[in-house]
């Protein structure tokens, strides 16, 4: 049988945020179990438990004037040498793509000190973390993340049919032991953002190396590195996956390059798994113009040094002006603060006043951090924008 998916499929209303075509799996389920199965099709285990990934708004109706602190970009935009590449490509557009990606590749490895034959590129590294979960889990088998955890795991999890399994943090930390405790032999990854998203901390090296030890043999620990240039002098565990066999780490243009409306991500691990994920990848999954962007944004450390230093200072003033307004944070390791407010009601109030006044940030009641909301760290203007704003809400509220 075949079927008209966008026609039927449509449920007004309902799924505005990031997805035009299909209506979240619960209305699905509902129009199902009231008898109108429209289709004979079998959905594969796994796919309807996927809730859609919440992006961070972008506009609020009836508001022109917006700071947009909601989805961790660089408020800065892309660098000039990225600009300009975007400038200059698309001159061969009905030209096909290089499939192995090399010129990118052997551009990250020379900048990152890195084999370039043991990275992979992907269409943002969501696409490289979906290449690991569909080569190593499916149905049966159990993948872990963290209580806070970013919520792409268990999408990912759910939609390679297997069983995400989610472990206590201890106070907003990653917990190695609680994750050691945690694995079974069905164990087969572990994804940990490291600094994390959304509560901003980090764990050390030692711990990192203490976790991808004590793993059970077979189990793959994924380091998704998509914060590491926030961190001066980090590695983003390139060299955790040089000393184990079961360690790959992910990283983005999508954060610190300014490039997340572009798409581009990579991974980097051992050549035998890296072998293993290119045969999942599509080989045209990189337009020529996202390659040649993201190499000459790699190639750009001084923009990369320069934007890591502003958010340094930035994130540091904010996050002491929102403390002096009785709104603490974790000391923040990446590009956003983690404000903790006294309940889950102030948190909505103060997100329902920072709207009225342009400012959009990240409600993380999904994230289990009801009383919490993770502000982007912006440029001058927008850091004092919202902090000025909190100010206001918490002045009225007194
Ligand atoms: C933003 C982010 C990513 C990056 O996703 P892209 O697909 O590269 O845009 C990955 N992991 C975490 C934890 C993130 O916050």
């Amino acid at each position: 049988m075949c079927i008209i998916f966008a026609a039927n499929w449509r449920i007004p209303g309902c799924y505005a945020t990031n997805c035009h075509f299909l209506p979240p799996a619960e209305a699905l389920e509902q129009e199902r179990s009231k008898g109108a199965k429209m289709t004979k099709i079998d959905v594969q285990p796994g796919i309807m438990e996927i809730a859609l990934y919440q992006s961070g708004e972008a506009t609020i109706e009836g508001v022109s004037d917006i700071v947009k602190l909601s989805a961790n970009e660089n408020p800065y935009g892309a660098g000039d040498a990225a600009k300009e590449a975007f400038r200059k490509a698309g001159q061969n557009m009905h030209r096909y793509p290089g499939t192995d990606h090399a010129a990118l590749r052997g551009a990250i490895g020379e900048v990152h000190g890195l084999n370039a034959d043991q990275i992979i590129c992907g269409v943002g590294s969501d696409e490289v973390l979906q290449f690991i979960s569909q080569s190593f889990a499916g149905p049966g088998d159990e993948i872990i993340y963290t209580e806070h955890g970013f919520s792409m795991y268990p999408i990912l999890a759910h939609a390679c049919g297997a069983t995400p399994v989610k472990v206590a943090e201890r106070e907003r930390v990653v917990d190695v032991d609680a994750i050691l405790n945690a694995c079974t032999d069905k164990t087969k990854i572990v994804f940990i953002a490291n600094p994390a998203n959304p509560t901003g901390t980090m764990i050390g090296g030692n711990e990192m190396a203490r976790l991808a030890k004590g793993l059970p043999e077979g189990c793959l620990l994924v380091h998704d590195g998509a914060y590491t240039e926030y961190v001066e002098g980090f590695d983003g565990g390139a060299g955790l996956v040089d000393s184990c066999d079961n360690v790959i780490m992910t990283r983005t243009f999508s954060k610190i390059y300014g490039l997340g409306g572009l798409r581009v991500g990579w991974g980097y691990g051992p050549k035998e798994l890296i072998d293993v994920l290119n045969r999942v990848r599509q080989p045209f999954n990189l337009s020529n113009m996202q390659m040649e962007v993201a190499e000459a944004a790699v190639r750009d450390t001084e923009f990369v040094a320069r934007c890591r230093s502003d958010n340094a200072r930035l994130r540091a003033w904010l996050a002491e002006a929102l403390a002096e307004l009785g709104v603490p944070s974790d000391t923040s390791c990446a590009n956003f603060i983690l404000a903790r407010f006294a309940s889950e009601d102030e948190a909505n109030a103060c997100d329902a006043f920072l709207r009225k006044e342009g400012v959009i940030v990240r409600k993380v009641a999904g994230y289990g951090l009801p009383n919490c909301l993770r502000i982007t760290v912006g440029d001058e203007a927008g850091c004092r924008r919202v902090a000025y704003a909190v100010k206001s809400f918490k002045e009225q509220k007194a």
